[in-house]
């Protein structure tokens, strides 16, 4: 196993669009071919499986495609996905998760929330951290995650599968995963302290890749590669879009990300048909 938390690839979905926006649109000049296996610089200058919606809202397109789901990934600038109702927990950067049965605005302490119920939106609000969506598309499950580097650290991703396995009988291969804005590892430098954590080995500062290793998290609990999409983005480096606490601070606000399904269209009453001829 090589050193995995440092900057991994990020390979876009076929048919995927390139998009430069790590670095605020910076991009390097005539980079000329792209070493394989490494990004320009470790940023995350693409956008592979989402866009970005007239509300200020990232979406994932394979989310997107499916009528009884709405998720976003919220920024600085979507006051009214924001104030949706949803479920919260008090967030603590553990390996807690929480399964949902009923609205609330504090559901618990923990850095997740799972849920099979239909109008329920479960929410987790970062700075940093990555927000990881995920759906079963087959037993109607969704989950929120709150994921920094302790969390990814004690395995908060995987863990979330877990529950999903054991407590809503989903079958891993099943789940699709989104993992949204976060820092990216052009601005997560971290000191040996921290690195050593990861690895062992490693006895200097190095840069963590928060969205790589929570991918290969997921990826360990049973998900098929293909079906982990990646909103990707920095949040320190995109300051327009993004709130970030190691660019901002203590001041820095905190973004929403949110996953809900819908209610079932045969809940709702069936119009009378028409009787008037036109
Ligand atoms: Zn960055």
């Amino acid at each position: 196993m090589g050193r995995f938390y440092l900057s991994q690839p990020y390979e876009a979905s076929p048919g995927g669009k390139a998009v430069p926006l790590c670095g605020q649109g910076q991009r390097p000049v005539n980079p000329g071919p792209r070493p394989a296996g490494r990004s320009f610089d470790g940023k995350i200058e693409r956008m592979p499986d989402g866009f970005k919606d007239h509300g200020g809202v990232y979406r994932v397109r394979a989310f997107q495609a499916l009528n009884w789901l709405d998720h976003g990934f919220g920024t600085r600038n979507s006051p009214a996905f924001d104030a949706l109702p949803a479920t919260q927990a008090k967030q603590v950067h553990s390996d807690r998760v929480l399964t949902v049965r009923e609205a609330s605005t504090c559901a618990g302490v923990g850095d997740a929330l799972v849920t099979d119920r239909p109008g329920l939106r479960l929410a987790v609000r970062t700075a940093d951290c990555i927000p990881v969506l995920l759906v079963d598309r087959e037993k109607r499950v969704v989950a929120a995650v709150h994921a920094g580097w302790r969390g990814t650290l004690a395995g908060i991703a995987q863990r979330t599968v877990e529950t999903m396995t054991q407590k809503f009988g989903c079958a891993p291969e099943d789940l699709e995963a989104a993992l949204g804005p976060g820092i990216g590892a052009c601005c997560f430098e971290v000191g040996p302290e921290v690195a050593k954590l990861f690895d062992p080995q490693q006895e200097t500062k190095t840069r963590l890749d928060l969205h790589g290793l929570n991918r290969r998290q997921l990826i360990s609990a049973g998900l098929r590669p293909a079906k982990i999409h990646l909103v990707g983005l920095c949040t320190r480096c995109a300051e327009s879009d993004f709130y970030s606490f190691r660019r901002d601070g203590a001041r820095a606000g905190r973004m929403v990300s949110s996953i809900a399904l819908l209610e079932t269209r045969t809940s709702l009453q069936q119009p009378r048909p028409c009787e008037q001829k036109n």
